[in-house]
């Protein structure tokens, strides 16, 4: 007997969980089907002493106050500046593309003041922005456009770009400076000793209890509560009784090499070649000093645990026609349970505005 049940233990379910502990004095059992807490979110110190985080980079970013300020109960922070570059042609180009990139991949000396020229010149002029291709052509042309978004985009989500909607690249800018720096939000940084680590401190209440290693399935029958919060896929939840909802699943590839650094960034991504979408090598989130380093090779496919839910009109019809079944048992939560395309801080700031 609880007041409430918790399906999943990643970011959303756990700041949930804190919030119903100590705003309501509820008893909350969290249920997890897996053997560790966290959800995606989930990392861990290898033999090398690298902090690996299992399911793909995560960066930490937000603009809200309140949002760091909730976290930074649970954890320190480590400064981080995310970096990317991408590898065209055999070169690595500063990502997001800014003026380097552009000077770079066209071999010109354009200034801040004047590669507006390029852009004035190159940029399409769509009557409506409807998909990726939009997005970007009409910002900086098609040649940028095919070289670093075009094979990227289908690779990692299984479609044409002209079949995917703008919100998919909204949050990558295209700039004029020379900053490059992945995100500018106003917080940035990596939790000091992990991820894990800080939703565990999360967890750690005397109203709190966590189930491993429980499918929700298997015991929802031997567990009494007024409220279930749901964060795994909606369409699961309801036997699939509208059918699928597609995601974009990503299988992480991991290596480890007896040398001091594989890549000159965290993060290194292969628009154009190869199976996978990018490389991350972890030791440089936190400047780990190892002798060794493992990096992690993105291969997204239709199949295996659902990471991204694909944001098509259609998909979303059919994600409100799950929406819209009438259920006051259970509120869904995070990118599975709402189908959104949700990054962490998004998710935390959902999470402590929900009314409960
Ligand atoms: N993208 C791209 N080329 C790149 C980087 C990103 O085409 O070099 C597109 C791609 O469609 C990707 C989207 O921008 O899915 C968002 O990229 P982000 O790095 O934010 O993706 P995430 O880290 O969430 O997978």
């Amino acid at each position: 007997m609880c007041n409430t049940v918790i399906v999943g233990s990643g970011i959303a379910g756990s700041v949930l969980a804190r919030r119903l502990a100590e705003e309501q004095d509820k008893q909350v059992l969290i249920v997890e089907k897996r053997n560790y807490i966290g959800g995606y979110c989930y990392d861990y110190r290898d033999e090398n002493g690298i902090l690996i985080h299992k399911h793909g980079p995560h960066i930490f970013r937000t603009e809200s106050e309140k949002v760091w300020q909730f976290l930074s109960r649970f954890t320190e922070w480590e400064d981080y500046q995310h970096k990317v570059l991408t590898n065209v042609n055999g070169q690595f180009y500063p990502m997001p593309i800014n003026l380097d990139t552009v000077n770079e991949f066209l071999g010109t000396s354009y200034t801040a003041e004047t590669v507006d020229e390029y852009f004035a010149a190159h940029r399409t002029n769509p009557a409506e922005i409807n998909c990726v291709k939009d997005v970007i052509e009409s910002q900086i042309g098609s040649e940028f456009y095919h070289a670093f978004f075009e094979k990227y985009t289908e690779k990692q989500w299984g479609l044409p770009c002209e079949q995917l909607p703008p919100e998919i690249v909204a949050r990558i800018p295209i700039r004029k400076n020379r900053d490059d720096r992945y995100f500018t939000h106003r917080w940035q940084a990596m939790p000091k000793e992990g991820y894990t680590k800080m939703i565990q401190n999360m967890l750690d209440h005397p109203n709190i209890h966590v189930l491993l290693n429980a499918d929700y399935k298997d015991i929802k029958n031997s567990v009494e509560c007024d409220h279930i919060y749901y964060s795994g896929p909606i369409d699961e939840y309801y036997g699939y009784r509208y059918g699928k909802l597609p995601y974009r699943s990503v299988t992480f590839k991991f290596e480890t090499y007896p040398i001091e650094q594989y890549q000159p960034a965290s993060v290194v991504n292969y628009p154009n070649n190869y199976d996978y979408t990018r490389i991350t090598e972890f030791k440089h989130f936190y400047r780990s000093k190892t002798t060794n380093t493992v990096i992690a090779k993105e291969i997204p496919g239709p199949d295996g645990d659902p990471s991204y839910p694909i944001p098509t009109n259609e998909n979303k019809e059919l994600y409100s026609k799950y929406a819209a079944i009438p259920n006051d048992k259970v509120t869904f939560i995070g990118r599975l349970g709402e189908y959104r395309y949700y990054s962490m801080d998004q998710i935390v700031e959902r999470m402590l505005e929900l009314k409960i």
